[in-house]
């Protein structure tokens, strides 16, 4: 474990992770029943377990508060009102409501996890009523829940497609509720000559980790945990790469000695987190002497502390001994504006790419304050600069689209939308089980465009290139 942004290595402060509810799991240490036994429930509200009276009574200041509202005063739980609603779009909505009711009672936001008790409820899959004295869960994934065995049987084919992703998922959880935030080491290849990428993520990283160890038994695989938070981190450097092999833009990749990437609409949480992952672009490109990597969008300070600062500044550092070695120039630069502004302003520097990473461009449409329509037009300004976008489901990447294409109504497509061999592999349970999927995953589907040159473009300023040292951060506004 180790800060936001260092090397992973030197073991300092551990970050926490707000906690996710899982309803066949403890929620302290998300410990699951032994075989054959079963954990406690809180004996008010009924929708929490505990593996033991230590973890029960650790949490009880957290969840006293909501405990009480989540049962009604003639004793029925707040999940017995969803009995009987067999559609799940209807199903949606109710516990939508559930969660507004909860909040207008509570007079707080719910926090994460409280959210999570609405949407991940122990009632029935099929008829979601709420029997927890009597009720029947599956004993492999602990997140499916049926009233009797007539309902388990009918959503069994259903099931069997998600068990697996959503006990990953449980394990995922578990690993940093005991350790804190996962900081998987990235791994130190770096490849001498150009190399084609494998099929994907899963099969490039394991022989990776394989390839490390001195003797490997026959039919050894790797944890799935760690490839799944391996997968959550390099996703991202290896869809850049992924994409500009398919779509190469002016050069081809392969024969790039420089390269800037602006990765618009970042989050430090999210894109930078662990920013040396972006090191394994570069270590893929044997002849690449300088990259620049761009992050724009005016919350990419979201949820970051005041510590941030600090903990940013740590990965100026974190070039490996390689890259120093090679003297390559690696620069991160943060920009905490909206795109257009970015592009307007006196520090742009012309991109060899664009990318948007999960973005959820349509999500902005339908409110008030669209930090994303002004800036639409300038993701695909120019010409031979492709625009990489991808999105956590197939349908929310369909939606990006169409907020894209009536913003810029002529727009290439280089690589059409579909599934991405180097998306995440860590699963996410979705509230809305879009597509009828229980989980998605970042960067799950992808898609890279182009825009012809004659789209909107208000001039950009010549670019600004100060004179950088061989690595450093670049501040905005924010830290002067
Ligand atoms: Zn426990
Ligand atoms: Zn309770
Ligand atoms: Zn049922
Ligand atoms: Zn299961
Ligand atoms: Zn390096």
């Amino acid at each position: 474990m180790s800060t936001v942004g260092s090397a992973g290595e030197g073991g300092q402060q551990v970050l926490d992770v707000p906690p996710h509810y899982f309803p066949g799991a403890c929620f302290v240490c998300k410990a699951t029943p032994p075989a054959g036994g079963s954990l406690s429930r809180c004996a008010n509200c009924r929708m929490i377990k505990y593996c033991s009276k230590e973890h029960q009574k650790m949490d009880w200041p957290v969840h006293k508060t909501i405990c009480k509202k989540l049962r009604n005063d003639d004793g029925s739980s707040v999940l017995a009102d969803g009995a009987g609603i067999i559609d799940s779009a209807a199903w949606l909505r109710h516990r939508a409501s559930q969660t507004l009711a909860l909040r207008l009672m509570l007079g707080r936001e719910l926090r994460q996890h409280e959210k999570e008790m609405l949407f991940f409820p122990p009632v029935c899959e099929v008829c979601h009523k709420f029997r927890p004295a009597e009720q029947l869960e599956c004993e492999r994934c602990h997140s499916a829940f049926y009233c009797d065995q007539i309902h388990a049987k009918q959503d069994a084919d259903r099931h069997e497609r998600w068990c697996e992703q959503l006990r990953l998922a449980l394990a995922c959880d578990r690993y940093e509720a005991l350790n804190g935030l996962a900081d998987p080491p990235i791994l130190p290849d770096v490849d001498e000559t150009f190399q084609d990428l494998p099929e994907d993520i899963v099969s490039m990283l394991s022989s990776q980790i394989l390839a490390e160890k001195e003797s490997v038994p026959e039919g050894a695989y790797v944890d799935p945990v760690l490839i799944a938070f391996l997968t959550e981190r390099l996703s991202f450097p290896l869809t850049v790469l992924y994409a500009l092999l398919k779509a190469p833009g002016e050069r081809p990749v392969g024969e790039r000695e420089s390269l800037t990437v602006h990765v618009v609409g970042a989050q430090m949480l999210v894109e930078c987190l662990g920013i040396i992952k972006w090191e394994y672009l570069v270590h893929r490109l044997p002849r690449l002497r300088a990259i620049r990597l761009v992050f724009v969008g005016p919350e990419l300070f979201r949820g970051c502390g005041d510590d941030m600062a600090g903990a940013v500044e740590d990965s100026g550092a974190t070039r490996c001994a390689d890259c120093s070695r090679r003297q390559r120039s690696v620069v991160h630069e943060l920009r905490p504006v909206t795109y257009h502004e970015y592009c307007r302003g006196q520090h742009w520097t012309r991109p060899d790419a664009v990318v948007a990473f999960n973005s959820g461009i349509h999500e902005f449409a339908e409110r008030d304050e669209d930090t994303w329509r002004e800036s639409l037009p300038f993701l695909v300004r120019h010409e031979r600069v492709p625009l990489i976008l991808t999105a956590y489901t197939r349908t929310e990447l369909r939606k990006d689209l169409d907020e894209l294409e009536k913003a810029v109504p002529s727009l290439n497509v280089l690589l059409p939308a579909a599934k991405n061999p180097f998306g995440s592999t860590k699963p996410v349970r979705d509230m809305c089980r879009e597509d009828d999927c229980d989980v998605f995953f970042l960067n799950q589907f992808v898609t890279v465009l182009e825009g012809d040159g004659t789209g909107d473009a208000s001039p950009c300023r010549s670019p600004a290139r100060d004179a950088l040292p061989q690595m450093v951060m670049v501040f905005a506004s924010r830290f002067g």
